[in-house]
């Protein structure tokens, strides 16, 4: 347990939690919404630092980022709890959280994560992941200040539910973020989510403005975010705002936790996917096996640059220095 950062005390010991949106007012002995953030006689305190339920080197494309370190590996960790209530999250098990189902000590320190980070020489950084980052926020800053202090990779897997304040004190550790839009209305965000999109569009905004790489994913869910209408809204504000090169990740939704909703079906992602490289350069499909939904392609000269079968990827088309093996031309991959 460790003091939280971002909080104001109030009176009769009440806190205000000022990490994400939500500004929790939090009386004594009662936890936030993500349920890992705790009043403790008038002290904020994070219930999950150290906290660690699940770790491992993943090839960069789990993340998924595609243009940020291609076919190299990433230690990934995660902790409890998340700032949102999806009713079909994939990953419900470590995200939706009391306190009695947190550990009474943590279960690794800082320098557990960057021992194993920094002792697998093809390993390029720590991905912070699984569960929402944001809610494990201190213990995710100090172990990127280490990680980066070794010259290593910070990436942050989000829902982008955060505030301003805090965001901008983590954005100089990160060096880019996969970030999960998951629809463009305030009414799904609100119904779905418990959540709310402006704030997540400012905080698109902030790292768009920053030296950060960012990749975007849309998991298309049926008769929740598929309609045509506020995809392609969604297509063009991402255009206007982060520019066309952004890559976005058109993601497969199965059913999971307490959603029985159908799969989205290929030829909606296939409808998505057309209109989508109308409006940016760089679009994918995941969690579908198709032919030609995950390789990259030079926009010079139609090269292909990275092969990728499901998370067994080859870059036959780049060269050493980063260009185009047929027609020379930079490749956008950082
Ligand atoms: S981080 Fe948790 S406690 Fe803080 S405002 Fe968000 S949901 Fe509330």
């Amino acid at each position: 347990m460790k003091e939280a950062l971002f909080y104001n005390s109030l009176n009769e010991d009440k806190v205000k939690c000022t990490l994400c949106p939500h500004n929790c007012i939090i009386k004594p002995d009662k936890i936030g919404i993500c349920g890992v953030r705790s009043n403790k006689q008038g002290k904020l305190y994070s219930l999950n630092y150290g906290v660690v339920t699940g770790m491992g080197f993943d090839p960069i494309e789990k993340k998924p980022l595609y243009h940020f370190h291609p076919g190299e590996n990433i230690l990934s960790v995660g902790s409890k709890g998340c700032n949102m209530r999806c009713f079909f999250c994939q990953n419900w098990e470590i995200s939706q959280v009391s306190q009695r189902d947190m550990p009474e000590k943590p279960t690794h320190s800082v320098d557990d994560i960057v021992s194993l980070a920094t002792n697998r020489s093809d390993n390029v950084g720590v991905a912070y992941t699984y569960n929402e980052p944001v809610i494990y926020y201190e213990f995710m800053k100090d172990v990127a200040r280490e990680i980066q202090n070794r010259g290593m990779k910070n990436v942050m897997v989000t829902n982008g539910f955060i505030n301003p304040s805090p965001l901008e004190e983590l954005i100089p550790l990160m060096d880019a973020f996969s970030i999960d839009l998951k629809g463009f209305t305030d009414e799904f965000y609100r119904k779905h989510t418990r959540s709310s999109l402006e704030p997540i569009k400012d905080a698109i905004l902030q790292i768009g403005k920053s030296n950060a790489f960012v990749e975007i994913t849309n998991l298309v869910i049926p008769s929740l975010n598929d309609q045509i209408g506020y995809f392609e809204e969604m297509l063009q504000w991402i255009s206007e705002n982060l520019g066309r090169k952004t890559v976005l990740h058109i993601s497969r939704y199965y059913p999971g936790y307490k959603s029985t909703i159908e799969p989205t079906s290929v030829s909606k992602l296939k409808e998505f996917y057309t209109l989508a490289t109308q409006h940016l350069d760089y679009v994918y499909l995941g969690n579908v096996m198709l032919e030609d939904g995950s390789n990259t392609y030079c926009d010079q000269c139609g090269q292909l640059l990275v092969r990728r079968n499901g998370y067994y990827t080859r870059l036959p088309g780049i060269d050493e220095s980063g260009k185009c093996t047929s027609c020379g031309n930079k490749v956008f991959i950082r």
